[in-house]
């Protein structure tokens, strides 16, 4: 059995699948396998931040003064006008500076009088232009390699013209539950059988992260049909997942199948609970196989803290962004066996000084309804066995920020 820690460097040092270029809208929740540059200065011209009037400050120094208004340039206007001394420019927001303005005095600080602007107060120059380059300069590192493309860097690549970026291949997950208990949603269910929710919850979790299931199936407690199974799974997925039948009880075959299509076991065992009968194996190619024990909350805990730090790294997704922990205070105390890394189902919640984690009271490994109110786990080493209320602890975060 190895150490939670162990089996977290083991898994962050996957290297990453593939790169492929793909159209900037189809990008979304990769990792970039390049880096993108700024193709221009931004902005690429003296700017106004404000709609109003371009002027010469130097028009301005002994107010009020009336300035002629010699033309209008809206946002994106190509006409070259300048302001001589004596005249102004009425100007929109985002439209670029004319020649020999030094400044944009605001349309509620000015007077309209039809040909004639009048101003009231000095302007310094410089005041509401947004300057040449001020965001970034051309050629300068807007997004490094590893970066994860949500909407904001969406909106940075097609700012600078990527509309094709190389970014890393998101794995491909093939899904098997394994038990003779299990039925499908809606089917009757006897008091020997059990609904599969393992699958349901894995299949929602990896779509909302953008991770494409390419197959999904139950299989009964048989060695011949596991290993049927994996066999046509691991010609179609980069990893699989299964839950159940990892113990060391007669009729759990998921270490036999799994060394039976060849592949080598990484670890079986970990220091965790729950969540302890956790297997990972690899096959040639940089491809995964998961083996989760079958109890719900097992297998969740499993699958967020190890499955899915693996799945990122294969996206290529940078170290920082692997494993999202939040420091906050524990709302009640908390006791655990010690000897274990234990994770704690907590709910994210609102206090008097802020925001904090509230540990949910569980009733063993089995307990989805539990899980179905939290947000996540708190992370307690094994060598803590006790901490008071308000001491901050590690949170890792499970629910998906829809
Ligand atoms: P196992 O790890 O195969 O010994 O399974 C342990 C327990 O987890 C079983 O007795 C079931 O109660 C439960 N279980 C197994 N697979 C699933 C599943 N897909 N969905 C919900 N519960 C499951
Ligand atoms: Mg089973």
């Amino acid at each position: 059995m190895i150490k939670t820690t162990e089996a977290s460097a083991i898994l962050l040092r996957v290297p990453p699948l593939g790169a492929e270029k793909k159209p900037l809208s189809e990008a979304l929740g990769h990792a970039l396998a390049e880096n993108i540059h700024a193709d221009r200065d931004l902005p690429p011209a003296e700017r106004s931040a404000m709609d109003g009037f371009a002027v010469r400050s130097a028009d301005l120094i002994t107010p009020p003064r009336e300035l002629k208004l010699a033309g209008e340039l809206a946002s994106g206007s190509a006409v070259r006008l300048a302001v001589t001394p004596g005249t102004c420019v009425r100007i929109m927001t985002g439209a670029n500076i004319p020649q020999g303005a030094d400044t944009v005095v605001m349309v509620k600080k000015a007077d309209d009088l039809g040909d004639r602007i009048r101003f009231s107060s000095k302007a310094s120059s410089g005041e509401n232009i947004i300057h040449k380059a001020e965001d970034a300069r051309r050629g300068e590192l807007l997004l490094a390699q590893g970066a994860l493309l949500g909407p904001l860097q969406m909106g940075v690549c097609a700012a600078v013209g990527r509309g094709k970026v190389i970014v890393y291949r998101r794995p491909r997950i093939a899904l098997i539950c394994t038990g003779e208990e299990l039925r499908d949603t809606d089917a009757a269910v006897e008091p020997h059988e059990l609904r599969n929710s393992n699958g349901p919850t894995l299949y929602a979790a990896l779509t909302t992260m953008g991770f494409p299931v390419v197959g999904q199936k139950i299989v009964r407690d048989s060695l011949d049909e596991l290993v049927a199974q994996l066999a046509i799974f691991s010609a179609l997925a980069d990893v699989i997942i299964l839950t159940g039948g990892v113990s060391k009880g007669k009729f759990d075959f998921v270490r036999a199948a799994v060394e039976s299509i060849g592949a080598t076991i990484r670890f079986h065992g970990v220091a965790m609970k729950p969540g302890k009968p956790l297997l990972c194996a690899t096959l040639e190619n940089n491809r995964f196989i998961f083996g989760l024990p079958g109890n719900p909350l097992a297998a969740m805990t499993g699958f967020y803290e190890f499955v899915v730090p693996t799945l990122r790294r294969l996206s290529g997704i940078q170290a920082s962004e692997i494993k999202p922990s939040f420091f906050l205070a524990t709302s009640s105390r908390i006791t655990t066996k010690g000897g274990r890394t234990h994770f704690v189902l907590a709910r994210l919640e609102n206090g008097i000084s802020g925001l904090c984690v509230s540990p949910l009271a569980t009733r063993g490994s089995s307990d989805f309804v539990s899980g179905g109110r939290s947000d996540g786990a708190i992370v307690i080493p094994p060598e803590i066995r006790e901490v008071e209320a308000g001491t901050i602890v590690e949170f890792h975060l499970w629910k998906p920020l829809f």
